[in-house]
């Protein structure tokens, strides 16, 4: 079985949501001269990462209410690099989705390497599609799964149904269909987010 990694670099210098500074990581290399050991300040929601639904739910759940059993099974790519501006429900209508699925949204997103303001992003009624679908999770090669859309509802949809939000895949050399998925975030206690290594299994090769 061949094994993707999907996961995006951490390092100082990264793209970062809307190129803001205060979101790039720092890196302080101590060493008294033998032993070195770093201190890294990194948002939460660095590169590849998964959101808690405290990230935009007043007392949403910390970040320790993911359980692991959600983040590791069967993940299904679609293929919508086809689509501009954002994922609607008719674009995901032409796709078979099943109750309980791991959803990998493949788009533009993962041909670039900068970040792009007007990012593919998955719209309110396609994330409201995907609730009423019942899947366990949605993941995007976007460093937000939404933008400019007032009162954050796709993130809001989604959280509201229990579906696990991952963000900031990279995707440009997956073909669209189903993996075997682990998705192995920090074990943080009480946040909004985690960095994460997403890796795939493909078992055709
Ligand atoms: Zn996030």
């Amino acid at each position: 079985m061949k094994m993707i990694d999907i996961t995006q670099p951490v390092y100082e210098g990264m793209p970062v949501y809307k190129n803001k500074p205060e979101k790039q990581p720092n890196f302080k290399r101590n060493t008294n001269g033998h032993v070195t050991e770093s201190r890294l300040e990194i948002d939460a929601h660095t590169g590849t990462h998964i959101d808690a639904p405290l990230h935009m739910v007043n007392d949403g759940d910390t970040f320790e209410s993911i359980s692991m059993n959600k983040l590791i099974g069967e993940a299904k790519v679609l293929d919508l690099t086809h689509v501009e501006d954002g994922i609607t429900k008719a674009d995901l209508e032409s796709v078979t989705i099943e109750e309980n699925d791991f959803l990998l949204l493949k788009t533009k997103n993962s041909f670039e390497d900068d970040f792009n303001f007007e990012f593919i992003y998955l719209k309110e009624d396609g994330a409201r599609y995907l609730a009423e679908k019942k899947i366990r999770g949605v993941g995007i090669d976007s460093l937000g799964i939404e933008r400019s859309q007032p009162e954050h509802p796709t993130h809001k949809a989604l959280f509201a149904a229990d579906i696990i939000v991952i963000e900031g895949l990279r995707l440009k050399d997956v073909g669209a269909k189903a993996y075997q998925m682990i998705a192995a975030p920090m074990k943080l206690i009480g946040t909004d987010a985690s960095p994460a290594r997403v890796v795939l299994f493909d078992k055709d090769q």
